[in-house]
């Protein structure tokens, strides 16, 4: 090993000490940190997210970067160590254009924002919270200006959470998936809708808890790797493989929130659990593509979880925790956690209506980039929309535009990632069967755990090291469509509606 080589995995070192010390801060203040405890979080965070931001954009790095892409140290290289250095070569040459006083201002913002979405959500009020936006949009421009000068914002930020995506992609993605969508779920919310008042009533937050290490334990996640915490917010969070941290919120009378929750964010953990070990601290590691990740926390939670059979072997076990399902028949549970409906909240929408929520959201950042909206047009623009795909009305900004909190830290352009992996979704399933015979059949048998090994191997242990595109050529070998996606939702609701 080089000396040059040993420097540079020194440095790598201690640039993660303070990722490390940036990601417990946040989880801290997610989870624990009291309200008058935050301002000192805040400046704690910003200290350290922006050392290790200039360590990642120091010239030191950038020499070390150049020596080792030369060929005779570069043949040197392990794969893994060429795929690192090859990847942050990309993101030093596109980060070290952002100035560093720029780059502090920019994270204290995000944390000051969203403190003030969480008040204005709680006093549903958007115009505690317009000022804030406003801020996050023009320092979203200013940052894309930096990364990816010469490309359009909103085409930029795209890319940013799934490399190799563009707005023209996902137009025709999301336009399919309308042209079909809209005439289904007018054809579902015809029928009568399934309704289990015991699956809307009180169920006790320990049991909630409890429900969730049953779920969480029967789809693979490692406890030896894992813990989990509370926050408004369910979210994932993770230090390497060997730390992934899951949250979830439990609301007293709906317990199939947390439910499907913990299904999802297990979802998300298990993918990070097994990412190979080797690429831990590094670039190759964690899953840096939005879509790709969200296509596994869905998958458990959509493919398998509202998958009758999925809950077959468990379903004794379910009701003894919540004793209200003691008479629902698991048709009737079935039929209830698969109730399509339009509704006001994303995070509670079934997967079908689901998509039209994302859609929504997808439009309105098209239109928030490319002509300029004032914010304060933007509550009446949201509701218009609710009120052309879902046919509802918000009553007020808290079930309206503030609902979500990805606008409050300038996570612009990350909601299409969430359709996307329904997409990639629909497409894994078709090439799953074809391996492992049918999802129905090895759920039924409990055999969930050759699923999970199935998506380890073909998917999971990746990590960072293959881009979208790379990966769905990899598993479906065929470029990105919706097809399979919009087959398997016709099917599934074909048989549950009997349309
Ligand atoms: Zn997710």
């Amino acid at each position: 090993m080089s000396q040059l080589f040993e420097d540079f995995k020194k440095y790598l070192h201690e640039v993660n000490v303070y990722d490390h010390v940036t990601t417990l801060l946040y989880w801290d203040m997610r989870t624990d940190t009291p309200k008058l405890g935050q301002q000192d979080h805040i400046d704690a965070l910003t200290e350290f997210s922006t050392k290790s931001f200039k360590m990642s954009t120091s010239p030191k790095l950038g020499e070390m970067l150049d020596a080792l892409s030369k060929p005779e140290e570069y043949n040197a290289l392990d794969e893994t160590y060429q795929f690192i250095v090859h990847r942050m070569k990309l993101d030093f040459d596109r980060n070290k254009r952002i100035p560093a006083d720029f780059y502090e201002a920019y994270v204290r913002e995000q944390a000051e924002s969203g403190n003030a979405w969480e008040a204005a959500k709680n006093a549903s009020d958007f115009s505690i919270f317009a000022p804030h936006l406003k801020k996050m949009v023009e320092m979203t421009k200013e940052m894309t200006g930096y990364t990816d000068p010469g490309i359009e914002t909103y085409d930029a930020l795209l890319n940013q959470f799934e490399e190799g995506m563009d707005s023209a992609t996902i137009d025709r993605l999301f336009d399919d998936l309308k042209k079909e969508l809209i005439p289904l779920v007018d054809k579902i919310t015809a029928k009568p809708k399934p309704y289990v008042p015991a699956l809307h009533s009180y169920a006790d937050p320990d049991s909630q808890k409890k429900i969730q290490k049953l779920l969480l334990d029967y789809i693979g996640f490692n406890w030896d790797a894992g813990a989990v915490g509370e926050t408004e917010h369910p979210f994932t969070l993770n230090f390497s493989s060997k730390d992934v941290r899951v949250t979830n919120h439990y609301y007293d009378t709906e317990p199939l929130f947390a439910l499907f929750s913990s299904i999802h964010e297990g979802g998300h953990a298990i993918f990070e659990q097994n990412v190979n070990p080797a690429y831990d601290h590094t670039v190759a590691g964690s899953c840096r593509y939005m879509g790709i990740h969200e296509s596994q926390s869905r998958f458990y939670e959509n493919i398998l979880g509202r998958n009758k059979n999925f809950w077959i072997p468990i379903y004794d076990q379910l009701k003894e925790l919540l004793p209200q399902l003691k008479d629902v028949s698991l048709d009737e549970f079935y039929r209830e956690i698969n109730c399509v409906q339009n509704s006001m909240i994303r995070t509670d929408a079934d997967e079908v209506t689901y998509c039209f929520h994302i859609i929504l959201r997808y439009e309105m950042e098209k239109t928030i980039f490319r002509e300029n909206v004032p914010v304060e047009d933007l509550p009446a623009l949201w509701n218009q929309k609710m009120q052309e795909y879902l046919k509802i009305t918000p009553q007020n900004d808290a079930e309206g535009i503030l609902q979500d909190m990805h606008w409050s830290d300038g996570s612009f352009g990350y909601f299409p990632s969430y359709l996307l992996g329904s997409i990639y979704d629909g497409m894994y399933l078709e090439v799953l069967e074809k391996d492992l015979g049918s999802v129905d059949t090895l759920l039924a048998d409990g055999k969930i755990g050759e699923i999970t090994k199935w998506l380890n191997e073909k998917i999971h242990r990746y990590g960072s090291t293959r881009t979208p595109e790379e990966m769905i050529d990899a598993v479906c070998h065929k470029p990105v469509s919706a097809e399979p996606l919009i087959r398997y939702f016709k099917k599934k609701y074909t048989e549950v509606y009997d349309l």
